[in-house]
């Protein structure tokens, strides 16, 4: 059998996806491909996006990606979400069981997985999420279900204020978390100043500094954070954004989001085609070469 997976979103010009998935599929010796299917927002985005997921409910998809701007608008066009889907309220993978199509979440568990090979998710403590979209639920999600405290700022605090509401409401968190949830506005980052005990991670979650974007970082220059705190930028695109650098400069250990992208990448392969595909670091150097191959 041959697999037929897609990524729906708009524009998908730099996407890595079908680089990325296609080395799963020589690693895992499976036969397959991976379509890059454009659905620019106009007034017959929602007929398209049901016209593909028609597709994958007859079979001819076995599984769907959902990027930008869609993640969002396919939640109510799906049979069933999963409650990470729900809670973060946003779809990245959709799979079928039957003719029923059910999405999910894999940028949660994409992010734990990159970051707890960096630092102990384990040992807890507090993190500071810069963006208040879909990416910062997702991370504040895998963050709070991890025990953390998470902070989240944003430039309308409202919008941060509304992922502590929903966080709080869940039923994966049952009203226990909104003690370990704090909302601010950009604005506010003063109180860094002070000095934060025990703020140990410090992520990026908007789109400043990826391509288009370079010199924008969420970062105020003047704000010194706790010495052993940790940056990670979920921007990878360029490697290195302004944010990594700035964190650098103060002496920080700081990452982009490159392996949380081929993590939730591999965790939708699994849930397509069952193969659990660990991303060893043989992988990702395949990946990188191939990425390098590319642009020659
Ligand atoms: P999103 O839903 O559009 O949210 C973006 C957030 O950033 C919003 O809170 C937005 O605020 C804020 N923002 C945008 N421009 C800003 C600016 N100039 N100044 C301050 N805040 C600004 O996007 P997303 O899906 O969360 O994605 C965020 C970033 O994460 C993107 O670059 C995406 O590519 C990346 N990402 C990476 C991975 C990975 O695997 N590494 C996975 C998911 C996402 P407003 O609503 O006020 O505009």
């Amino acid at each position: 059998m041959a697999y037929r997976f897609g990524l729906l979103g708009y524009p998908l010009t730099y996407s890595l996806s079908p680089l990325i998935h296609r080395v799963f599929l020589e690693e895992s010796g499976l036969q397959g491909s991976y379509e890059l299917l454009p659905i620019a927002v106009d007034e017959r985005t929602e007929e398209r996006l049901r016209a593909a997921f028609e597709k994958m409910r007859q079979g001819e998809y076995d599984g769907l990606n959902v990027t930008i701007p869609h993640k969002q608008a396919v939640k109510p066009l799906l049979d069933v979400l999963d409650n990470k889907a729900r809670t973060v309220g946003a779809v990245n993978t959709i799979y079928r069981n039957g003719q029923a199509l059910f999405g999910t979440n894999t940028d949660v568990e994409g992010f734990l997985l990159d970051v707890g090979q960096k630092i102990s998710l384990a040992q807890g403590g507090t993190a500071l999420i810069l963006g208040a979209g879909g990416a910062a639920r997702a991370v504040a999600y895998g963050l709070l279900g991890s025990g953390w405290h998470v902070w989240i700022a944003a430039r309308r605090p409202q919008q941060a204020e509304q992922i502590v509401r929903d966080l709080a409401s869940s039923e994966s968190f049952q009203g226990e978390a909104s003690a370990r949830m704090r909302a601010y506005s950009f604005h506010e980052l003063d109180f860094v100043r002070a000095g934060v005990e025990n703020l140990r991670l410090v992520v990026n979650a908007t789109p400043l500094g990826t391509k288009g974007l370079e010199d924008g970082s969420p970062l105020p220059p003047e704000i010194k954070f706790p010495q052993d705190a940790c940056f990670y930028d979920l921007v990878y695109n360029p490697p290195e954004t302004t944010f990594l650098r700035q964190a650098r400069e103060q002496g920080h250990e700081a990452w982009n989001g490159f392996g949380m992208l081929i993590q939730q990448a591999a965790l939708a392969f699994e849930c397509w085609t069952g193969y659990k595909m660990t991303v060893t670091a043989e992988i990702e150097s395949k990946i990188i070469a191939r990425i390098q191959q590319s642009h020659d």
